[in-house]
């Protein structure tokens, strides 16, 4: 999932409160997509540790991603989550994909920028996106988010380049991004080129699979999704968000059950 995905499964896990996460709470929600830690996040998915507002947030992140992935078997890390078993939509059309991106002068020619399992399901996760986003269920926190994580890195306070140092040693975070700085800056770009919802999956997009940035390579990105979102049924759709709602939910209400005073959320 992307940012509207994230954004919206956490405000249906119930666990936190519409303003905890459309607002500063963007910036650790997203957090595991700018600095690369989802690596260290699902090593203590099912054991947290002691919780902060900041790392309950990139926990809920976290969750959604594994139970996408993984399914809710906990500690087993077997890739037959429903963005597996959804992804032949997208693996029968990878090389007709790749091979009409080139034609349309979007990317090289060359050998594709991701594997068919890579690109296949990653494009099942922005089918989710762009499916809530046509759903309208982000129309209204799109332009203070698109501001807020539009400003990342070039900020003061939460969502500053030292805020994310600083909760990555706070946090005792793994990253794996070779260069945080440039990443940080690529995904700060993605956003601010976004015109509506649904761009910010696009965009990411055509960054992971090596396509030029530009309006016909966003088309490009639309033209395949749609194929998805007519294969892929709305209710299954809608119940997958619904149950991984459901499991950031109830692992976030564990993650705070010894200290729920502290995170009575305001
Ligand atoms: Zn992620």
């Amino acid at each position: 999932m992307y940012v509207v995905g994230h954004c919206v499964v956490t405000e249906w896990s119930g666990a936190f409160k519409p303003n905890n996460i459309y607002g500063e709470g963007v910036f650790p929600l997203m957090f595991p997509d700018y600095v690369r830690c989802h690596d260290w996040g699902y090593e203590r998915c099912f054991d947290w540790g002691r919780p902060t507002l900041d790392g309950l947030l990139i926990y809920a992140h976290i969750l959604g991603d594994w139970y996408v992935h993984y399914g809710g078997a906990v500690h087993e890390q077997k890739k037959k989550g429903w963005a597996y078993r959804r992804m032949g939509v997208y693996a029968r059309r990878y090389n007709e994909f790749f091979a009409n991106a080139t034609r349309r002068g979007l990317r090289d020619v060359g050998p594709p920028a991701d594997s068919v399992r890579g690109f296949s399901h990653t494009m099942v996760e922005y089918t989710i996106d762009t499916f809530l986003a046509r759903r309208g269920e982000f129309d209204s926190h799109f332009a203070a988010v698109r501001a807020a994580l539009g400003s990342l890195g070039v900020r003061d306070g939460v969502g500053s380049a030292e805020w994310i140092d600083e909760t990555i040693r706070r946090e005792a975070i793994v990253v794996n991004s070779p260069d945080l700085r440039a990443d940080v800056e690529s995904f700060r770009s993605r956003i601010t080129e976004s015109n509506r919802p649904e761009e910010f999956a696009f965009r990411a997009g055509i960054k992971k699979f090596g396509l030029r940035s530009c309006e016909q390579s966003v088309e490009h990105l639309c033209e395949y999704i749609e194929i998805g979102l007519s294969e892929i049924s709305a209710e299954d759709l809608s119940s997958t968000v619904e149950s991984t709602a459901e499991f950031v939910g109830a692992w976030i209400q564990r993650a705070t059950e010894g200290s729920r005073r502290e995170f009575t959320w305001t």
